[in-house]
């Protein structure tokens, strides 16, 4: 069946393609932009899309882009790609190190970004060849890291109309050849919540007759996460760890306001979802215990990635499809955070991590200065990218989502 021929087809658009996408890879390396400044690698992108015959769309803040390949009735794949570079500096001694200093691809998105443009490349010589059974959305998205830049691909209309979302990020841990894949969460959320209490205030030797704010916060400081681990699934892990407290300036006086900052990270995307309601109510309880107002200010981080069961199938078998029978590895839910989730909050889809390490070779981090990959990874991931959105053209219908509000109706 089709599955066979793409393996050869792929072989040969790389023989043709993999050192002039490792020369590409390399010039996004020398110029890393960081969030929301991807001027040059926007364009560097949109320019071979156009050689291609392709109609990128630049999102309006001239960072990023989106571009279809292919149309007709068929289901509509996307594949995502971030583009941005991190404020690191790049520590390594290579000819394609960054020249901008205190800016450094240190995550690997210059290599995810090169690997979307040759599963374009690929796809648009399908859709040409007429074997193209649907549409291939391409998302070269800005601002991973901030992060902000999946809601701004989204606000403008990045996934609409789309049935399956596909995306891939590196994975130094994994050899190259190898792609890790897991059903359900994959990533983590992290928010970042701060604390304030205030209160009459007054003289250390009279505390009943004003609020004890300093024993008060403390007692926020403590109760807050011990009644959070009874009050939320202990499978979820939804940690509040502070790391700032302050308040009070003399020994014998009770100040009238005081602050402590800290995180709560969580594997479980229901768990995120409950967590600002319900260290609301916590937070008040106590307060309201002790005769303290307290304010609370949640600021959203992302929530974890959660891949959907079905696509992570249609990832292993185009995976091995197009790099072998034992090219899949499982692979672990990490702590760490990662925006591809806004779109999994609508769409269904999966997230893969890529190994990026030479077979034998080191391991170097992402988010280190020495950060780098093994160049034959780009191949891999084109070949993967390619064979999922065809796998999942082929195999999926336009999956039906109902709108829960008119279903009432
Ligand atoms: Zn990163
Ligand atoms: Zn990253």
């Amino acid at each position: 069946m089709r599955g066979r021929e793409l393996r050869g087809e792929l072989d040969a658009f790389l023989a043709e393609h993999e050192q002039d996408l490792v020369g590409f890879r390399r010039d996004l390396h020398r110029h890393p932009e960081l969030a929301f400044a991807e001027y040059r690698t926007t364009q560097r992108i949109a320019d071979r899309l156009s050689a291609a015959g392709l109609v990128p769309s630049v999102l309006p803040r001239g960072t990023g882009l989106i571009c279809d390949v292919g149309s007709g009735d068929g289901p509509t794949v996307a594949l995502r790609a971030d583009i941005d570079a991190l404020g690191l500096q790049d520590e390594k001694d290579v000819s394609y190190r960054s020249t901008v200093p205190g800016a450094c691809h240190a995550c690997g998105h210059d290599v995810h970004t090169t690997i979307l443009l040759g599963t374009s490349l690929f796809l648009a010589q399908q859709a040409a060849a007429g074997l193209l059974p649907g549409r291939v959305r391409l998302i070269f998205q800005p601002a991973e890291e901030l992060p902000g830049g999946a809601l701004e691909v989204m606000a403008h209309g990045g996934i609409t109309g789309v049935d399956r979302i596909f995306g891939l990020h590196c994975d130094p841990r994994l050899d190259v050849g190898q792609v890790g894949l897991k059903p359900g969460p994959i990533t983590s959320a992290c928010d970042r919540l701060v604390v304030r209490v205030s209160g009459p205030g007054g003289h250390t030797a009279r505390p009943h007759l004003t609020a004890d704010l300093v024993f008060a916060l403390a007692k926020v400081l403590t109760e807050l996460p011990a009644a959070l681990s009874r009050r939320v699934d202990p499978r979820s892990s939804l940690s509040l760890v502070w790391g700032r407290v302050e308040a009070g300036s003399a020994a014998n006086a009770i100040p009238d306001d005081g602050v402590a900052e800290g995180t709560v990270r969580c594997l479980d995307e229901n768990a995120w979802h409950a967590a600002p309601d319900l260290i609301k109510s916590l937070l008040d309880s106590v307060a309201g215990a002790y005769g303290i107002e307290a304010q609370m200010e949640y600021v959203r981080g992302v929530p974890p990635v959660v891949n959907d069961e079905m696509s992570v199938e249609m990832l292993a078998e185009a995976t091995q499809r197009a790099l072998g029978p034992h090219s899949v590895a499982p692979t672990q839910q990490s702590l760490g955070g990662e925006d591809f989730a806004w779109y999994l909050e609508s769409v269904p889809g999966a997230f893969a991590r890529l190994g990026t390490r030479s077979v034998g070779g080191e391991t170097y981090d992402i988010h280190q200065g020495t950060f780098d990959v093994d160049e034959s990874a780009i191949g891999m991931g084109v070949r993967v990218m390619a064979a999922t959105a065809l796998t999942a053209l082929w195999e999926s219908g336009p999956v039906t989502v109902t709108d829960p509000i008119t279903s009432l109706a």
